[in-house]
């Protein structure tokens, strides 16, 4: 491949974000949909969820190993870790968003909302003060493809916040189709949230609405669509330190400025579902893409918790 085979520059301020020679690096393959990374810098590896596979997965930087990280994992989603350095997974077959211990037990933060069954879990982003926010669309329970079939207890896809103290859920945003991939600015001012709902509802924007965080930091008021993705659907994002948003597309991964511009696009062989930050200098960006896990090392770092 020649270097210009992995980036397409749409906007200038693209080009120094990348470094010509740094490659898409296939880690690995075989998962029949990878979804949901979440780096430990303290051990150097990845975690990330093979869906349908009903197992999550585990890539060693130090040595380029890839090994079954849990299975079953009740049919995992989206991951992240907190500000302690635990692992928070979105089950679809479990219905919950869970945290693992640092002694390895698994517990439930949230599993119903105002008693009904949450429908499935897909992505989370913890908040500064603790708080974890996640989004619950019903693609775990459309089919037992990726979950359990399952008729919504809620009917509705919302996103909620649990509350970091006393575990309280609460919806903060009720207003979407199915709200998928999620991610806090970096003055946590603005929450942006992908909605996929054109998946089951036509002509629903597939892309990212952005909304403004209340003064309390507890919930949020005004929205507006962010960007209308140029490829194929958003799913995931993460951001990076300047406060751009690298987001997954059909044809890879795609950088928008927080103006709204299309910047660029990293070029993956297949359809990207999510990425995250990782490396010892956090300038590494890994892309799970339908079978395969890929990453690039970059010329920016991400954002720690964005
Ligand atoms: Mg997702």
């Amino acid at each position: 491949m020649s270097m210009s085979d992995y980036y397409e520059v749409i906007d200038p301020r693209f080009a120094r974000l990348f470094n010509g020679s740094g490659q898409v690096q296939r880690l690995a393959t075989g998962m029949s949909w990878a979804e949901g990374p979440a780096w430990f810098g303290g051990g150097r590896y990845l975690v990330w969820s093979d869906i349908p596979n009903n197992r999550m997965m585990r890539y060693d930087e130090t040595d380029g190993s890839v090994s079954v990280f849990r299975q079953p994992s009740n049919n995992a989603n989206g991951n992240t870790v907190d500000r302690q350095g635990r692992l928070i997974t979105c089950e679809h077959g479990g219905r919950r968003v869970s945290r693992t211990e640092h002694d390895g037990t698994i517990v439930t933060l949230a599993d119903s909302f105002e008693g009904k069954r949450l429908n499935s879990p897909n992505d989370a982003v913890v908040k500064s003060d603790g708080s974890i926010w996640f989004t619950d669309p019903m693609y775990g329970i459309d089919s037992d493809y990726e979950g359990n079939k399952a008729v919504s207890e809620i009917g509705a896809c919302n996103v909620y916040r649990i509350d970091g103290d006393t575990g309280e859920v609460t919806a903060v945003i009720t207003d979407m189709v199915r709200p998928n991939g999620l991610a806090f600015s970096l003055d946590e001012k603005q929450l942006y949230v992908a909605d996929t709902g054109v998946t089951h509802v036509p002509g629903t924007p597939a892309g990212i609405r952005v909304y403004d965080v209340a003064a309390d930091g507890r919930s949020v008021g005004d929205s507006r669509q962010f960007c209308i993705s140029a490829n194929g659907l958003a799913d995931g994002f993460r951001l990076d330190s300047e406060g751009r948003i690298w987001t997954s597309a059909g044809d890879g991964v795609h950088c928008w400025h927080p103006d709204g511009t299309l910047l660029g696009k990293v070029k993956v062989p297949e359809g990207v579902a999510n990425v995250c930050w990782g490396g010892n200098k956090h300038n590494v960006l890994y892309i799970c893409a339908s079978t395969s896990l890929y990453a690039v090392r970059l010329m920016v770092n991400g954002a720690r918790y964005a």
